[in-house]
């Protein structure tokens, strides 16, 4: 693990290079949702102390065997579409959302962030490519659902996530990064929101240098970081 670690520190190192950034603007999630709770334990080992999962159900026991171990030095991030009936358990677990993307979800992570006393950061994704598969509000719904979570005061909008759509060539995917970046800065010129959001949560194994080079501040990186499992 520690050569893919090097080598994608690499890439990354060289992206920032190429697009004159630090370095520490940018940082990693690492995916676990393909690999066993044994192989988490490694790559926290490893010092990947940022983790994502996509699915409750799948990423419980990972969850409760790494409280044990690693408690609160591990950050968990919840990259994967939400449902309303799983945010009770994801709230106060997860320490970022990546995937808000309707009003009924924000009120329900309001409402359950509410009852913990805690502000619960939140990601808002967006469906920049437009693809019918992808998840994510639609750019043009993003300013009126920006705006809406002013009466929401347990949901601390913290920037905005995006998949792009695989492709074969890497390049490809750089509109869709850059439009992403755009739409921040939009909403930010119009203060749309009381305090300006910063991240950007973009760039998987496939296109993760593109996203570096576009701004990205996540990436969120399974199989080329801690590989992928058949019986995960
Ligand atoms: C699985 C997943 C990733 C990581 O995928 P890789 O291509 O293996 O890096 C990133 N983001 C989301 C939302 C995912 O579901």
């Amino acid at each position: 693990m520690q050569q893919r670690i090097d080598e994608v520190e690499r890439r990354i190192q060289e992206a920032c290079a190429r697009s004159g950034r630090n370095r520490e603007e940018v940082r990693i999630i690492a995916v676990t949702k393909y690999v066993s709770t044994e192989t988490t334990i490694e790559a926290v080992r490893h010092g990947l102390l940022q983790l994502g999962e996509n699915r409750w159900q799948d990423a419980q026991a990972k969850w409760h065997a790494l409280q044990d171990i690693n408690g609160p030095a591990l950050t968990w991030h919840f990259i994967g579409s939400l449902q309303t009936n799983k945010v009770k358990e994801v709230v106060g677990r997860f320490a970022c959302i990546h995937s808000l993307d309707r009003p009924s979800l924000a009120k329900e992570i309001n409402r359950k962030a509410e009852q913990l006393g805690i502000r619960v950061p939140c990601l808002l994704q967006v469906n920049v490519s437009g693809e019918d598969t992808k998840h994510g509000l639609q750019p043009e719904e993003l300013r009126g659902f920006a705006a809406s979570l002013a009466d929401l005061p347990f949901i601390q909008p913290a920037g905005l996530m995006t998949m792009a759509p695989y492709e074969a060539e890497p390049e490809e995917t750089r509109p869709v990064f850059r439009r992403l970046r755009e739409l921040r800065d939009e909403l930010n010129r119009a203060a749309v929101l009381p305090e300006p959001l910063h991240e950007l949560s973009m760039g998987m194994s496939n296109d993760f240098e593109i996203a570096v080079e576009e701004g990205a501040t996540w990436l969120r990186l399974g199989t080329v970081l801690v590989g992928k499992e058949e019986e995960a």
